[in-house]
């Protein structure tokens, strides 16, 4: 018999979250993700994917798959050092690897898996890692699988870094300065150059998580550490192949020995099954496209400044943003929610950022802008921002 009260304590707490605001309501999408796509049975434009070069419905990713998939079968069924590495997985590896200017990559199962792998790799008992306040949560939750001991620094705040540093630094072995490249949030970027700098007085490893900075910042979306010229001043770069990559996979980039030693030590990679070979495969072809061209790279950023001088101009507050990530801050959490439910009516999938994910009374609707996206769907966008904006008294 199963344990009743233990299921009993659990639907009290969704009940819970039901009454204070916090449940999560799942959408579905039932067309391909694209600029526009089905939801919920609806049409509307889509300001919500991570899809910043459009390659989650490209036919050049797809062919690429399915052409992988014939030659080599669907998955590996293994781990990466049992029989799990296959040549495509080092393909693509030197493929990232070229792509970053960087020795060498390891290539994970997720974005979130390469926090969970490479921290505790690195970091552990005896030592400290120094983290930005708004990281990312698997690197969070990397860090405290590290067991090393965590300082957190104030949001993108280099003097308070070295601060804790100059504190701290003495009473630990190895000392860890980890942060997002691109906040997710608040679509601003980290002051890297002076987190380096401050990392070499005080004897740190730095290591930066580009998952929104990857197909984004950078010529040609090459990420943070080229958009600020630091190739080889940053110890590890962490990437996703789930966002800009339109697919689903991670990998760090790094020097050829921290990567044969990651091969060695990251858990994940010793005890959880590699990338399957469509996945790899959409993955290599998203990497080529890049390499060719900066075109999609360009149009994003068009696109994104495009829309964000236009919602400017309409009164509306774009917050920090230096990036396509556009918040779109209200303030107030039931105002935001509202403003996202009628944009849905009005055919715009756009989703409310509440408390706790965001600090209470900046509340926002979070718009994600793509290479995809035509100058009339940014249109279609502001002007119905607009309308609404109006009706609720937010402009
Ligand atoms: C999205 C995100 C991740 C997770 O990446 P997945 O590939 O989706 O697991 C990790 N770090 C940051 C900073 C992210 O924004």
């Amino acid at each position: 018999m199963a344990n009743r009260k233990f299921v009993e304590e659990l639907e009290q707490e969704i009940e819970e979250l039901k009454r204070t605001g916090f449940y999560v309501n799942i959408r579905t999408v039932q067309s391909p993700v694209d600029a526009w796509m089905i939801v919920n049975g609806k049409r509307v434009l889509n300001l919500t994917s991570n899809n910043y070069l459009g390659f989650a419905n490209e036919p050049r990713l797809k062919e690429a798959a399915k052409k992988a998939l014939e030659e080599y079968g669907i998955g590996p069924a293994a781990v990466r050092t049992i029989s799990g590495t296959m040549s495509l997985h080092l393909i693509l590896e030197n493929a990232l690897a070229e792509f970053k200017k960087a020795e060498a990559v390891i290539s994970y199962q997720s974005g979130f898996k390469s926090n969970l792998s490479v921290i505790p790799a690195i970091v552990g008992r005896g030592d400290v890692i120094f983290s930005d306040e708004l990281n990312h949560a698997s690197i969070i939750d990397g860090c405290r699988l590290s067991r090393a001991e965590i300082i957190r620094y104030a949001h993108a705040d280099v003097d308070d870094l070295k601060k804790k540093l100059s504190e701290n630094r003495h009473k630990y072995r190895r000392a860890l300065v980890v942060t997002d490249g691109v906040f997710s949030m608040d679509g601003d970027i980290a002051p890297l150059p002076d987190i380096v700098k401050v990392a070499k007085e005080y004897d740190a490893i730095v290591m930066v998580d580009d998952a929104h900075g990857e197909g984004v910042l950078g010529k040609g979306g090459r990420g943070i550490v080229d958009h600020f010229s630091l190739h080889g001043e940053v110890d590890i770069e962490i990437g996703t192949m789930s966002k800009a990559f339109g697919v689903v996979g991670g990998y760090a980039a790094s020097s050829s020995v921290v990567v044969e030693y990651l091969r060695q030590k990251s858990r994940p990679f010793l005890f959880s099954s590699a990338m399957t070979v469509p996945d790899v495969a959409a993955c290599l072809e998203a990497v080529r496209i890049l390499q060719e061209s900066e075109d999609r790279v360009k149009k994003l950023w068009e696109n994104a400044n495009y829309f964000k001088e236009k919602m400017r101009e309409a009164g509306f507050n774009t917050w920090k943003s230096q990036t396509p990530i556009t918040p779109i801050v209200i303030g107030d959490e039931k105002t935001t929610q509202e403003f996202s439910k009628r944009l849905f009516d009005e055919g715009i999938f756009v989703q409310a950022i509440v408390y706790p994910t965001v600090p209470k009374g900046t509340a926002r609707m979070r718009v994600m802008i793509s290479a995809i996206h035509t100058k009339d769907d940014l249109d279609f966008a502001v002007d119905k921002f607009i309308k609404v904006g109006k009706e609720l008294k937010v402009i």
